[in-house]
């Protein structure tokens, strides 16, 4: 292999297009700092097998977050599950509020 190969490879590997994940925006409780924290699905799901036989299995992660002003310690804790297909099936957080709803 010659090194312009090598290097025709590398940015061939470097170029392809990453996963942009999925992205959540929380607000803090305490604070109302905004929090953004991106959840990998490739690398940050677990999955869980339905009870029925033929049920698909969903994906379920869940994040912790803390915002970064250093003044406040209030852990947001988040929990999403994916379907098969990696759509949101449902979500839910403790410590804060998801961005896009009204509070409560
Ligand atoms: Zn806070």
């Amino acid at each position: 292999m010659n090194l312009f190969k090598k290097i025709s490879d590398w940015f061939s590997s470097a170029s392809r297009p990453e996963d942009p994940g999925y992205w959540i925006s929380v607000k803090c409780n305490r604070c109302r700092e905004k929090i953004r924290a991106r959840i990998d699905l490739r690398n940050d799901l677990s999955i869980e097998y339905g009870g029925a036989q033929d049920a698909r299995p969903t994906f379920f992660t869940r994040k912790l977050l803390v915002g970064e002003s250093g003044r406040c310690f209030q852990r947001i804790e988040v929990e999403l599950t994916f379907d098969a297909d990696k759509h949101l099936l449902s979500r839910e957080i403790q410590g804060g509020t998801f961005d896009d709803e009204q509070p409560a």
